[in-house]
């Protein structure tokens, strides 16, 4: 017999990613009844904790412990049931924080929409009715496949998440795809023994990165011993018994590899698929995410959209300020939105890590301001021995600062810490301190944020 159990709840939250959570723990702590609704028991916290940011840093961490010395194979094997651990505590951290609040509950089932309010969990005897006057949808993404012949029915294809899951290391790895996930990947890979190839299409690898940077990590890759092919349309792949081989042509030639596995990395769709929303009267985007406006409403305005599944930059801090844009409508004055938003960082997590914010030298000078460029390769900052006393020297910085104003208008520091660096870069741009007065600043010694006492006056253009 079939037992449908309805839950009147407050406010309902599709998807345990960081937007979700967030503000479930905060609705909750305002006494709103919260339940969120996680379709899998291996993704509570959502993917940054269990499959994306924290698995693959420490990934980048654990790979760059490798010595020589190292058995491949056992020393990946190890890395990855340290990653276990780590990602198996941080779930049960996530769901027990949840839990912890007599307002909250979280379901465990996939959910979609009936009706404009009402969500269904699950099927058959388990299934629940949920209803709520607030729902909030924080479904997350997942990769996309391209359409090559042969890739997706090769048994070598493997996503992000099933490599990092697996407990054997390829022997050759190939990344289809030059962009964040497919560089980190890369690096990790090689860095634990593999031979990697990365098969990039356009002509330059990061073609939104200014030519000296992208050079410059191409540089420090191809150092490493990975083989990046530019300009390359992958063709077709087929699968061997001990290799597949994928055939693709640059410079008008075809060339054949051989892979152990294949990451697609050609970017991620918005999960939207199963969720009814339809039912729900919720529009989506011609790219597929749900059409959200500045305050993150969808066009139901009692439906709200965070993270990757509102078409957004696809990162956990984005999802995490879509959560205060929302929070603010439901508990606050209402007059934060994503326009807020200036001086948004981004990291690639390579060794040294690539940060960025804000134009870069070619975008500023197409919008035709009047810029001043200081840059000065990383070996070369007398200021900054830190990079000389953890043994990595390489890299460079850059800075476009406003010739009249000088103000910043971006910076590309290629260079150890510059994952933490960039982040005063960017207070420094949205809360207006010139560039002089981040030269001036008295740093910390030896750190990496001296470098700035001696880069920003090193003009080159
Ligand atoms: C390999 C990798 C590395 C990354 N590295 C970084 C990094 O270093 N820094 C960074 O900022 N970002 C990184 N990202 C991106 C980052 O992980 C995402 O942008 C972020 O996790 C998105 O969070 P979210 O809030 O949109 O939802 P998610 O965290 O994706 O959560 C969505 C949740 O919804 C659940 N769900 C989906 N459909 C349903 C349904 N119908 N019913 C119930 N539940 C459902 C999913 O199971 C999932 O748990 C990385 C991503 C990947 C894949």
């Amino acid at each position: 017999m079939e037992t449908n159990t309805t839950l009147d709840a407050d406010v309902i939250v599709i998807g345990f990613g960081k937007g979700g959570k967030t503000a479930a723990h905060a609705l909750a702590d305002a006494g709103k009844q919260v339940v969120l609704i996680e379709r899998s028991e291996n993704m509570y916290g959502g993917t940054c904790p269990n499959v994306g940011c924290v698995p693959t840093k420490m990934l980048v961490h654990y790979s760059g412990e490798k010595r020589l010395e190292d058995d491949a194979q056992e020393f990946f094997a190890r890395s990855i049931a340290g990653v276990r651990e780590l990602t198996t505590a941080f779930r049960a951290g996530n769901l027990a924080a949840m839990n912890g609040h007599d307002t909250a509950m979280v379901l465990t089932g996939t959910a979609r929409f009936a009706d404009p309010h009402t969500v269904l969990v699950g099927d058959g005897a388990d299934a629940v009715t949920v209803t709520a006057p607030t729902i909030l949808i924080n479904t997350g993404s997942e990769p996309v496949v391209p359409s090559i012949p042969g890739l997706a029915q090769s048994t070598r294809l493997a996503s992000s998440t099933e490599l990092i899951q697996g407990d054997r290391l390829p022997r050759r790895l190939v990344v289809i795809g030059g962009g964040y996930l497919g560089l980190e990947f890369a690096a990790i890979y090689r860095h634990f023994g593999a031979e990697v190839t990365v098969l990039e299409s356009s002509e330059r690898l990061l073609p939104r990165e200014d030519d000296d940077v992208a050079q410059a990590v191409a540089g420090i890759l191809a150092g490493d011993g990975i083989r990046l092919v530019t300009g390359a349309t992958v063709l077709e792949v087929r699968d061997g018994e001990h290799a597949s081989t994928v055939a693709y042509l640059v410079d008008g030639e075809t060339v054949e590899i051989e892979a152990g596995a294949l990451l697609p990395a050609t970017g991620r769709r918005p999960v939207t698929a199963g969720l009814d929303l339809e039912a729900a009267g919720v529009e989506v985007t011609e790219r597929g995410g749900i059409r959200v406006d500045e305050h993150l409403r969808t066009s139901q305005p009692h439906i709200f959209a965070l993270g990757d599944v509102n078409g957004g930059e696809q990162f956990t801090y984005i999802s995490l300020d879509d959560a205060r844009v929302v929070l603010d409508q439901l508990l606050g004055t209402g007059s934060r939105s994503t326009t807020d938003r200036v001086a948004v960082a981004h990291t690639l997590f390579i060794t040294p890590p690539l940060a960025t914010v804000g134009l870069t030298e070619h975008r500023a000078r197409t919008e035709g301001r009047r810029i001043r460029v200081a840059r000065e390769n990383v070996a070369d900052i007398v200021a900054m021995p830190r990079a000389y006393t953890v043994e990595e020297t390489r890299g460079l910085m850059k800075f476009i600062i406003d010739a009249d104003t000088d103000l910043i208008l971006g910076a590309a520091l290629l260079s150890i810490d510059a994952q933490e660096l960039i982040n005063t870069v960017a207070l420094a741009m949205r809360f207006g301190i010139t560039a002089s007065q981040l030269r001036d600043q008295i740093y910390t010694h030896p750190s990496s944020t001296e470098a700035f006492n001696e880069v920003i006056d090193a003009t080159v253009a």
